[in-house]
């Protein structure tokens, strides 16, 4: 017997609807490049997205043609975000941090057919354009007044001239919940990136679970400050979970930095912030240097690369801001796990639930997560085993869109998400490391997330990087690579004797080598692979 209830797809186009009628009048308020504050409501943002609707029907475009964007966080993208979709075409978020050829490539590889990007990325656009013979509309993000003129970029369009040509009134499609809503490339760290083309049933999906009590327990009382962007890892889904909870979305636009993204904290009353631990560093060093206090955030989502858990002190003790650490990858929609406490482990001492919440958290609703060996058996859940961790569920990718090769392609369902984790009894994840970043020492592994955990609870480091080296003897070793807060002294001796009675002893790092900077990634992670080719030839000390 079927069930008898309504058959309705889950669209992208449900989403803005909801927003527009329950929460109309919700402010969006956005730092633009123009360099204004600029405030708008969620009835306004489903507006212009059905004049974004019509305008790409005036540009013929098919259900399925897809639309990139090289755009900062900002009302405007979130328009593209309901337009392209909710009409049934694909929204192809692209990374600016990435190399132009990799960009071109990116663009011409998904076939974008438009292209919208923010006036600070005309000279990128300009390194691009012939490069992408199959773009038809080149549409910079701005007033027409404020259009960019470049003989070497005919046509361009001003977005605001276009959508104001076009009416307001539109009915979104019937789109099957499976078909294709928005697309996004890996980094690409090994070969081209590779992209993953999710659905309008994934992207509710998780949008739904994500924005519940035990992740990010997202509310109409929130003002919710994403700085974690929109061109990568779709905010961790925050376009669409602010529009089902309600919130308030205060976007940075390209001010990540400390001190802006704390004024606009304070001004717009911002309650949950998500972002990368590097974004939140340079806000903590801001507050610290000028002795300020939050005085409306109270939770703050940190992931995309390992918590420190100095940082997760900081943020709880010393400013009563809660740290939801969270896991996830392009390949995830991107969330995979949030690390909320479970009730009887808030009665715990602060360290121990520091050491807790410095785990990746447990699985959301809608994914499932295991560990296996390298034989493909299952590791039990008791926080020690480690194993490849492996994910299937809603919103994890089945396959890649047009793949070079077909390696990472899944194993009996289940997708190989490339990290090492242990699981403990009440299933919260840890993640050892990835794989490719694990250093062999002597036939036993060693996490360079935890030795890089115990650097950066140094007073003296504002930021650490653990890379294994070749040995003779072990295989390999590990080094430690620091870069000192402005001001602070520290030597090779003190941080090494910093370790000692923390990891075991021949966990310990053979060598420190001081640097003025690390190397960043396009998505904000540290570039360990540079690292490693930087420090070829480091000569290890003698033991
Ligand atoms: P890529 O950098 O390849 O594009 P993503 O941006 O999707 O990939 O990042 C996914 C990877 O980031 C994960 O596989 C994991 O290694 C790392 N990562 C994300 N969140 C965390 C976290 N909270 N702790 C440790 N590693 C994390």
């Amino acid at each position: 017997m079927l069930g008898l209830m309504q058959r309705h797809s889950l669209s992208i186009s449900s989403l803005i609807d909801f927003a527009e009628r329950q929460h109309g009048d919700a402010e969006i308020v956005s730092r633009r490049v123009e360099g204004d504050l600029h405030r708008t409501t969620w009835a306004a943002v489903a507006r212009r997205a059905r004049q974004i609707a019509n305008g790409l029907e005036a540009f013929q475009l098919a259900f399925s043609d897809r639309v990139g964007t090289i755009a900062w966080n900002g009302y405007r993208h979130l328009e593209l975000y309901y337009g392209v979709s909710a009409s049934g075409r694909v929204l192809h978020t692209v990374n600016p941090r990435l190399h132009p050829e990799q960009i071109a490539w990116i663009i011409n590889h998904a076939e974008d057919r438009v292209v919208c990007f923010e006036t600070t990325f005309l000279p990128l656009v300009k390194a691009i354009y012939k490069e992408c013979p199959k773009v038809k509309h080149w549409i910079v993000l701005c007033e027409a007044d404020r259009m960019p003129t470049d003989d070497d970029l005919p046509g361009l369009i001003s977005y605001e001239e276009w959508i104001n040509s076009h009416s307001d009134q539109y009915r979104w499609p019937e789109i099957d919940e499976y078909a294709a809503s928005s697309m996004c490339y890996t980094s690409g760290t090994t070969g081209h990136p590779k992209a993953v083309v999710y659905s309008h049933r994934s992207t509710v999906l998780h949008a739904y679970a994500s924005a519940l009590p035990n992740a990010f327990g997202l509310s109409e009382r929130d003002s919710v400050l994403p700085a974690v962007p929109m061109f990568h890892v779709n905010s961790w889904g925050l376009p669409y979970s602010t529009a089902i909870a309600g919130c308030k979305v205060v976007f940075p636009g390209p001010g990540l930095d400390g001190k802006s993204l704390y004024e606009l904290m304070e001004s717009e009353g911002v309650t949950l912030a998500a972002g990368v631990p590097t974004v939140w560093q340079g806000l903590l060093e801001h507050v610290k240097q000028n002795g300020l206090r939050f005085s409306t955030l109270n939770r703050t989502v940190v992931g995309g690369a390992a918590c420190p858990p100095a940082m997760i002190q900081v943020f709880q003790e010393g400013f009563g801001v809660e740290v939801l650490h969270a896991w996830g990858m392009t390949e995830l929609s991107p969330i995979g796990t949030v690390c909320s406490l479970k009730n009887n482990q808030l009665n715990l001492p602060p360290e121990e639930q520091v050491k807790l919440r410095a785990k990746q958290g447990r699985a959301l609703y809608g994914i499932e997560l295991e560990i296996f060996d390298e034989l493909g058996k299952l590791l039990p859940h008791d926080g020690k085993a480690y194993g490849s961790l492996m994910a299937r569920g809603h919103w994890v990718v089945g396959e890649y869109f047009r793949p070079d090769d077909l390696s990472s392609s899944l194993v009996n369902g289940w997708f190989p998400t490339g990290d090492v984790a242990t699981i403990d009894g009440d299933g919260f994840v840890q993640i050892t490391d990835r794989n490719k970043d694990m250093i062999k020492s002597g036939g036993e592994w060693i996490s360079s997330i935890e030795i890089e955990n115990i650097a950066m609870a140094h007073p003296s480091v504002q930021m650490a990087a653990c890379i294994g080296i070749k040995h003779p003897k072990w295989d390999e070793r590990p080094i430690i690579c620091v870069v000192k807060r402005p001001g602070a002294e520290v030597t090779r001796e003190e941080l090494l004797a910093f370790y000692e009675g923390k990891v075991s002893k021949w966990q310990i790092p053979d060598d420190v080598v001081f640097l003025d900077s690390i190397p960043m990634g396009a998505t904000g992670k540290m570039l360990k692979t540079k690292l490693r080719e930087h420090l070829i030839n480091h000569r290890l000390p003698q033991t």
